[in-house]
C-alpha cells in the first residue's frame, strides 16, 4: 500500500501545496490517476499523475 503525500513544498514559492483531490480512505488511488494540489501561499494549482511504486521493477514479481 502506498498513498500519495498530503502535501509537498511548492516549487513556486517554497510554501505548501495540500492536495484537494479527494482521496478514499480505505482505498489507494489507481496509478495514472490525476491528483491535484493547490499551495496554500501563491495559490499556483499542480496536477501531479499518481505512479504506484516506481521503484518497483514489475520483471521482478
Ligand atoms: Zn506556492
Amino acid at each position: 500500500m502506498s498513498r500519495p503525500p498530503e502535501s509537498f513544498t511548492c516549487v513556486d514559492c517554497g510554501g505548501e501545496a495540500h492536495l484537494i483531490s479527494f482521496l478514499p480512505e480505505d482505498a489507494d488511488p489507481e496509478p495514472g490517476s490525476s491528483l491535484a494540489y493547490r499551495c496554500a501561499d501563491c495559490m499556483e494549482r499542480f496536477d501531479v499523475v499518481w505512479e504506484e511504486d516506481l521503484e518497483d521493477d514489475p520483471e521482478t514479481i
